[in-house]
């Protein structure tokens, strides 16, 4: 078993589909080991997403996760980054395959429903930014 890190991010969450999303990642098989929901300041969005500064969507992503509340959650399965990946789809719906979260609720490729770690490295990191020791191994 191994764990990685997904946020419902704030266009999800703001329409209500957060139930059906998490319900969905449940239904493929991972265990939801953590779990809240919070607003994230600029300075939390914009460390979070740290790697892409610079980048031309840089400012309008930290805008977008800071809009409203998102739903950061500590994912357990075999394989668990490699299977969220694929269980999200491309970063962006329309190029996402059928079935995938982002192709089921995303709206565009900004506001695309959901974030997962890419590698157990951030993965590790990622789970450290949101959640203690104690909330993630329930140590
Ligand atoms: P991910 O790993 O599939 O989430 O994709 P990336 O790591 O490449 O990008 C991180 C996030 O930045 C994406 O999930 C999108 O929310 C956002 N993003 C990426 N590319 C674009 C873009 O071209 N335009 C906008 N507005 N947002 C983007």
């Amino acid at each position: 078993m191994s764990q990685t890190l997904a946020i419902i991010k704030p266009d999800a969450v703001g329409s209500g589909k957060a139930g059906k999303i998490l319900a969905h990642l449940e239904d493929v098989g991972f265990t939801v080991k953590a779990l809240r929901l919070t607003t994230l300041s600029r300075e939390q969005a914009g460390a979070f997403y740290a790697v892409h500064e610079g980048r031309p969507f840089y400012d309008e992503l930290v805008h977008f996760m800071m809009s409203g509340p998102v739903i950061p959650m500590v994912l357990e399965a075999d394989d668990a980054v490699a299977r969220l990946r694929e269980t999200i789809g491309a970063t962006d719906p329309a190029e996402a395959a059928e079935g995938t979260v982002r192709k089921l609720y995303a709206e565009s490729k900004g506001r695309n429903a959901i974030h997962a770690s890419d590698s157990d490295e951030n993965a590790a990191q990622e789970i450290a930014f949101f959640f203690s020791r104690h909330e993630r191994l329930g140590l």
